[in-house]
């Protein structure tokens, strides 16, 4: 992800078991204190020391974080629900302001094909109003995962011009 507005720099380890263990999608890494400020209380109480923390985006796996190769939580032991890992609505992608991708979508087709929530959502960004590090279960920046909403919504657009015509 280029888009980065929540930096982890000077926070990169080296792993080697980096791929989920359920469904080897390679994992992202994320910082303890989105697990400390997203995880259930009982969840909290079953967190390992240390940093070597890693997230599974695919959609099709149940495993949210893992561990040193090994599934850590899933996605009942968060407060929230995970957007890209889940098929149904409510399908949160931006947690700091509120976007689903239910609205991301439904603004394209508004808007004849465009919206201006990434936009809108770089201005808060740069106005420091974003916390994504204790806001989205991934830890990092949410504008990667909008802007497939946004050309999601693109695409159903330009299916239902053609099908007017
Ligand atoms: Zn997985």
């Amino acid at each position: 992800m280029s888009d980065s507005c929540c930096s982890t720099a000077g926070n990169q380890q080296k792993f080697t078991k980096t791929a989920c263990p359920q469904c080897a999608t390679e994992g992202k890494k994320v910082q303890r204190i989105t697990l400390g400020a997203l995880l259930k209380p009982d969840a909290r109480k079953r967190m390992p020391p240390g940093e070597a923390f890693l997230f599974c985006s695919s959609i099709n796996c149940p495993v949210v974080y893992f561990h040193e190769g090994k599934p850590l939580f899933g996605l009942d032991d968060l407060t929230v629900r995970v957007g890209q890992k889940v098929t149904e609505e409510p399908k949160p992608l931006c947690y700091c302001f509120g976007y689903t991708e239910k609205a991301i979508m439904e603004d394209v087709l508004k808007n004849q094909g465009k919206t201006n929530i990434p936009a809108e959502i770089t201005t808060q960004v740069k106005s420091g109003n974003c916390f994504c590090e204790v806001t989205n279960p991934q830890g990092s920046c949410c504008l990667g995962n909008v802007n497939q909403a946004v050309k999601k919504g693109a695409t159903l657009y330009q299916a239902k011009q053609k099908q007017t015509i």
